[in-house]
């Protein structure tokens, strides 16, 4: 039976875990916490995850909150000033629902269910040395340690790395008594130029259905106040108050707000990164690294969760077509470009939204609000960012998106 170690138990790292047990291989896990550590832990993320990932996850049997998680139905899309005049205004229901169940009640059940098929999981902070010792006894190491230290074992990959640093300042808070949209439930994304954006989405947490506001802060601009934050009620009343002072539109269903708990905020930052697949620990063993390790963007599209699992998709169909041959260092640089292939449509549409909004985009956002059919197809794109390519990115070729989408007279 080949043995596989895996190094870090977050979403990538556990599903591509339990898909491998499922299919016979002899799995270890790595953890540098426990199922009770994660559940009682800080959030980390909101987890925001589409069609297509969803679909990897029920594939195995891991889609296990479809009936108690509120759905995600639509887009609503929104740009304007802190007057409250609207630049943008489009919405679109998604051909299928999206969802964002708390990594914290995902990953210990995770955990429980990886160790039921089979799997071992082992709780340790895997440093160097341990990497070193799971090298020696397995047929493949995988790391998939998010922005975790072990991570630093992969070189950065300067041309396919478009930022050297963070460009936003993101402030993650989970709340109850949010005022429901009277129209669908939605991924609500509103943006102020220069300043930042509103991102806020149904979830499912530890008190049940829950909202998750992201609110993304231009880097020393004025939504980026976070260290006069000093408690989680500093925290709830910032959010509130940055919300009525930059996105007046959305501060009628904030007006009830409390936090579902006090570890469910965060206030951090990430600097865009893509690394280079293979690392080589000091006695030239090879690993291979995967989802954040690799392909790291900005929560602003609500992306790593899904890439995380189209990643495990890539890998695990890599892995089982190698049948006995080696893992060796061209297996590893393959499946890696294979997930890159699509990771990249990925980064690109993430990146994008980092800078000022391309003319081409703003042009296809107003059309959205004209015409429905467009909508949707922008809407959709955030459970397939490849298929905004080539419009999203190109002038000439969002007048011809555009157009194909004309009713005619
Ligand atoms: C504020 C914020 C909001 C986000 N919102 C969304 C969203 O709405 N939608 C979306 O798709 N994505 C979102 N993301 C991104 C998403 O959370 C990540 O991309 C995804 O979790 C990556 O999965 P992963 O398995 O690579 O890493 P992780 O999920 O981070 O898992 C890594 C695991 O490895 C463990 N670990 C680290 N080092 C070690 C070690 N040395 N030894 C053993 N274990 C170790 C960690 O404790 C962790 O459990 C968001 C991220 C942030 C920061």
């Amino acid at each position: 039976m080949r043995k596989i170690t895996i190094i870090g138990a977050g979403q990538a790292g556990l599903h591509l875990g339990i898909g491998l047990v499922s299919k016979g291989f002899d799995v270890t896990v790595v953890s540098n916490r426990t199922g009770e550590q994660i559940a009682n832990g800080k959030v980390m993320s909101s987890q925001s995850m589409y069609d297509m990932a969803i679909g990897y996850e029920r594939e195995l049997g891991l889609s296990m909150w479809d009936d108690v998680c509120p759905p995600i139905e639509g887009v609503h899309m929104r740009a304007g000033l802190s007057d409250g005049t609207k630049l943008i205004d489009w919405r679109s229901r998604m051909g299928a629902n999206g969802q964002s169940v708390d990594q914290r009640i995902k990953m210990p059940r995770w955990m429980d269910e990886f160790q039921r098929r089979g799997g071992k999981l082992v709780i340790q902070e895997a440093g160097i040395l341990e990497t070193e010792e799971y090298a020696k006894d397995s047929d493949l190491v995988l790391v998939a340690t998010g922005k975790g230290e072990l991570g630093k074992l992969f070189e950065r990959d300067a041309e396919r790395s478009v930022f050297d640093r963070p460009m936003r300042t993101i402030a993650l808070t989970y709340v109850h008594g949010m005022k429901a949209r009277d129209d669908f439930s939605a991924l609500n994304i509103s943006i102020n130029p220069g300043i930042g954006e509103y991102v806020n989405f149904p979830a499912m947490t530890h008190t049940g259905p829950c909202d998750i506001i992201n609110l993304e802060c231009i880097e020393g601009g004025p939504m980026d106040r976070w260290s006069e934050a000093k408690t989680p009620a500093d925290h709830l009343a910032l959010t509130v108050e940055l919300i009525r002072e930059f996105f007046p539109w959305e501060a009628p269903r904030c007006e009830n707000l409390r936090l579902t708990d006090d570890n469910g905020i965060l206030v951090g930052r990430v600097t865009p990164t893509v690394r280079k697949p293979v690392g080589v620990l000091p006695s030239g063993r090879q690993v291979l690294g995967m989802a954040d390790v690799l392909v790291l963007n900005d929560p602003i599209t609500g992306q790593g969760s899904n890439n995380a699992a189209k990643c495990v998709n890539v890998y695990m169909k890599s892995i089982l077509e190698h049948g006995d041959a080696a893992f060796d260092t061209a297996w590893m640089q393959d499946t890696f470009e294979r997930y890159w292939d699509y990771a990249q449509w990925v980064a690109r549409f993430t990146n994008t939204h980092l800078l000022p909004p391309p003319p081409q985009v703003m042009k296809v956002f107003g059309a959205c609000g004209q015409n429905p059919a467009l909508a949707a197809r922008v809407a959709n794109a955030f459970d397939d960012p490849k298929g905004l390519a080539p419009w999203y990115y190109d002038p000439v070729e969002a007048d011809r998106f555009i157009e194909s989408f004309a009713v005619p007279a």
